[in-house]
């Protein structure tokens, strides 16, 4: 899958302090405070400092602003540990400076904004919160899964503070619903609410099955809407039985 970067940034400053193209597949999500109700732009003369030596694919201000200072695209330097970083999308969320490091309302609003997009555009439809370190790092995510990892795992810090840890099975929840998943693991295809869904590439194939590799059957076009009857790996089944479309070139109709 092509790397993309979220069309939610207002604002933009690339950071040196990155590995360049990550290792691995985009399958986690680091969520960190920063110890500072910083604005975005504060936040990125602290990640383009090359002394510092850190950054973030993501920050969001205290006024809810969200900002790019590393792609998707590349590994940045925010968790302390490599292997997680090549394997997930950091955010840094502007937080008080004292315990439990609280964020704003409007922060945290413009949190699920972005978890949700980053799902969306990497082909994932479910957040998975494992809040156990050895069982979270050892479980392998389906490819519609999106694992959140936190910095407290890979270094002697509580980032990202108990505000926010304690809401990662909030997170995960409200996104996973959002993206249209069951955020219960135990669910049956008999659970599936059907819903509509607007598509926003200009063309889009229709597959016989959920996937690539499935032969394309027919195509449909932009703002067309469709009833999703299905969903498996990021591809969702059309009612009328004309096939398959990946679901993250689509917009769920509310
Ligand atoms: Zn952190």
């Amino acid at each position: 899958m092509a790397y993309t970067n979220s069309p939610l940034i207002t604002y933009t400053k690339l950071s040196p302090n990155n590995s360049g193209q990550r290792k691995y597949p985009i399958t986690r999500i680091s969520i960190h405070c920063v110890v500072g109700q910083l604005s975005v732009e504060t936040l990125g003369d602290v990640f383009t400092s090359k002394k510092r030596q850190v950054s973030s694919n993501y920050g969001i201000g205290y006024d809810g602003k969200i900002a790019m200072y590393v792609p998707e695209s590349n590994r940045s330097w925010c968790t302390s540990n490599s292997d997680n970083d090549n394997r997930a999308i950091t955010i840094e969320v502007a937080s008080d400076t004292t315990s439990p490091y609280a964020v704003k309302d409007v922060a945290y609003k413009s949190l699920l904004d972005l978890v949700a997009d980053i799902c969306k555009r990497n082909g994932k439809t479910k957040v998975v919160w494992i809040a156990d370190k050895t069982k979270a790092l050892a479980y392998t995510p389906a490819a519609n899964e999106m694992v959140l990892t936190v910095h407290r795992w890979f270094a002697n810090k509580s980032c990202p503070g108990d505000y926010l840890y304690s809401r990662h099975a909030a997170i995960a929840a409200e996104v996973t619903k959002r993206l249209g998943g069951s955020d219960s693991k135990s669910s049956g295809s008999s659970t599936f609410t059907p819903y509509l869904v607007k598509v926003t590439a200009a063309v889009l194939n229709v597959r016989k099955g959920p996937g690539t590799g499935y032969a394309i059957q027919t195509q449909v076009r932009k703002n067309e809407v469709f009833t999703i009857v299905s969903e498996e790996k990021g591809w969702g089944k059309l009612k009328s039985g004309a096939g398959w479309i990946r679901l993250s070139y689509t917009a769920k109709k509310k």
